[in-house]
């Protein structure tokens, strides 16, 4: 139906991510105030374990697309059967998670529906028969309110990337929604790219564009081995370690871990930002998140200007002190 808010159902190894119960929650939201459905739409290949864990979280309608061509996430068949999909049934909206992998689709499915992507959004709503998105501008300093109506023709669907770790995720209540398999049909010239070898991650390490709680070192902390103090704190916290861009340029960190406006977005509960001065770039990419504390040598440090508790101290007494003293209020707690 043209009032159906729909959300891509990203999974990995078997579970939902995270941030696919934050869509399902803004979906169900926007859905209600629009007087359209909450509409899962999940990929992949034997879906029947995945379709079952996410009715428990109440979407109206799951749509499955099950097809051994859709087994790996690959560009060219998710793009196909996605653009086809809407073309047909033309929801109001089409939200993604601003992961990596929708990085690559959201916009290539927009694009095929020759529709508006909304990318990296920290507020949605639905008011006066619109979508209205908001938008961090110039590294977080302005925030931008744009709506599909201005951009799309009606009908048109609007595609948006919401930014992990802003909206409330859905709940399991239960529930046991209307499950549609939908018909995959991909063309061979869609068959791309071809996949040779799958790398796992080595470490089982907490994901950090999904982490609660981030410790981030910036040049303060000297070098690679300065690293393994934020490592423990993160070990005692389930925390996730970023690092400035000049950790990354200097090799101390891979670009991966790299926070800010070349680097990945991230909005944790807790962001311990260790030795990081705090220029806009860096701010850039967490300045969303939800607490911040800045523990750094100099006291005049821009980072103290956006941190909610500031410690003025040699990160490498600081550090160590709250690992300590986490451990021990864990232990007993
Ligand atoms: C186009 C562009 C894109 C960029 N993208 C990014 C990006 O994505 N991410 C990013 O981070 N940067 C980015 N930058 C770089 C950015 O401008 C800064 O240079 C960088 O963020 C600084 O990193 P830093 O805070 O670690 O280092 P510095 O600015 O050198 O700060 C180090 C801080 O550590 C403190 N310190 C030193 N020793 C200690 C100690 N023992 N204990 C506690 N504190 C200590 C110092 O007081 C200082 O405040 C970008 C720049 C450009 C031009």
């Amino acid at each position: 139906m043209a009032t159906d808010i729909w959300f891509f159902a990203e999974h990995k190894d078997g579970n939902l991510r995270k941030v696919t119960l934050e869509l399902l929650g803004e979906a169900k939201r926007l859905a209600a105030a629009a007087g359209g459905e909450a509409v899962a739409v999940l990929a992949g290949s034997g879906l029947g374990g995945l379709a079952g864990q996410l009715g428990q979280y109440g979407p109206d309608r799951i749509i499955l697309l099950d097809d051994p061509a859709l087994a790996e996430y690959r560009t060219g068949p998710y793009t196909n059967v996605l653009a086809v999909l809407v073309a047909e049934r033309k929801p109001l909206a089409f939200l993604f998670g601003n992961t990596a992998l929708t990085r690559d689709l959201a916009p290539r499915v927009a694009g095929r529906c020759g529709a508006p992507l909304f990318s990296d959004c920290t507020g949605a709503a639905y008011r006066d028969g619109a979508l209205h998105f908001t938008r961090p501008m110039y590294g977080g300093k302005l925030y931008a309110d744009v709506t599909g109506a201005a951009v799309g023709q009606p009908g048109t669907t609007v595609f948006a990337a919401l930014r992990a770790n802003v909206f409330g995720a859905a709940q399991a209540t239960g529930g046991s929604p209307a499950v549609e398999t939908a018909a995959v049909a991909v063309p061979p010239d869609a068959l791309w790219p071809v996949v040779k070898e799958t790398l796992a991650q080595v470490s089982g390490k907490v994901e950090l564009a999904e982490a609660n709680i981030i410790v981030s070192g910036g040049r303060g902390v000297g070098g690679a081995d300065g690293f393994k103090v934020l490592e423990e704190l993160a070990d005692a916290l389930g925390a996730a370690v970023g690092a400035s861009r000049m950790a990354v340029d200097n090799g101390w960190r891979d670009y991966k871990y790299q926070v800010g406006q070349t680097g990945k977005t991230v909005s944790p509960t807790l962001y311990i930002a260790c030795g990081i001065s705090g220029a806009i770039q860096h701010l850039a990419g967490m300045s969303s998140s939800k607490c911040i504390l800045a523990i750094n040598t100099d006291p005049e440090a821009n980072i103290f200007k956006v941190a909610d508790y500031g410690i003025v101290g040699d990160l490498f007494q600081v550090v160590p002190a709250l690992t300590q003293e986490f451990r021990r209020l864990l232990a007993a707690s």
